[in-house]
């Protein structure tokens, strides 16, 4: 059996009387890109925010890193290695970019350590270096989304979860996002990525599970799933 990073059994969750999820099962073994995708209002977000603990299933267990992590509060699944990028960025525009970088190592001690990391996301996205101390707000919105990837690598990461990155991004930013998404997973990193936009997810992933209204409606190979009347269903004609 292949080395499961993070494994989530069967976990169901709703809000008040809406369930959210029901039964739902994912894996993402060590090195993997895995993308959740479905429709508006399938779970995705409810998934991510169940194994980062924001929200508390109803049933099933997680176990990230060979512990079991159900009852661990979000702080120690952060301190874990449990990552998110979330929707919207969630940049702060009253402070600086360094100082938006730096937030994601806030729970870390090695000081020495994170200035030279921060010097090897700056080699990465230039646009950042070159306006570190100016205010995070002079960015465009592709460009924030580079931040709040940066940001979220300087937490030193064991699984990367990314909710949505390509919302709102113009085609290049979107390409672009997609890219750095694969170069990192080719250094080794781990990834969980949420999407609507479905083909590009299904181009970089290497294993892909559908949502439908809560549930699994599909899980395996994204290639053999990215024509398939199944997954166009699942969006319920929405374009794939
Ligand atoms: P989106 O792409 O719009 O974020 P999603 O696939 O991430 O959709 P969720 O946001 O997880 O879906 O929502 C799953 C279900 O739970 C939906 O029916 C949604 O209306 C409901 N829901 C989500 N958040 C809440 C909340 N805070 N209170 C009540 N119901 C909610």
């Amino acid at each position: 059996m292949m080395d499961m990073l993070l494994e989530v059994r069967e976990i169901s969750a709703c809000y008040g009387r809406v369930d959210a999820l029901r039964n739902v099962s994912l894996r993402v073994a060590g090195g993997e890109i895995v993308t959740v995708v479905g429709a508006n209002g399938a779970g995705k977000s409810t998934l991510l925010l169940s194994i980062l603990g924001v929200v508390s299933p109803t049933r099933g267990q997680i176990a990230f890193a060979g512990q079991d992590i159900t009852r661990w509060s979000v702080h120690q699944r952060l301190g874990s290695g449990l990552v998110l990028v979330p929707e919207g960025r969630q940049i702060l525009v009253s402070m600086t970019i360094e100082e938006n970088l730096l937030l994601g190592a806030h729970m870390r001690r090695d000081g020495g350590v994170v200035r030279k990391e921060l010097e090897g996301i700056y080699d990465r996205f230039p646009n950042l270096a070159r306006h570190r101390s100016h205010n995070a707000s002079c960015l465009s919105g592709g460009e924030q989304q580079m931040l709040a990837l940066g940001r979220a690598m300087l937490a030193k990461p064991r699984l990367l979860m990314m909710d949505e990155p390509s919302l709102g991004l113009s085609p290049l930013f979107v390409t672009k996002v997609f890219e750095l998404i694969e170069e990192y997973n080719r250094d080794g990193l781990s990834v969980l990525l949420i999407e609507q936009n479905t083909s590009h997810a299904l181009k970089i992933a290497h294993r892909a599970t559908v949502l439908e209204l809560g549930r699994v409606a599909m899980e395996g190979e994204p290639s053999a799933m990215a024509g398939s009347a199944r997954l166009q269903q699942a969006y319920l004609g929405g374009a794939v």
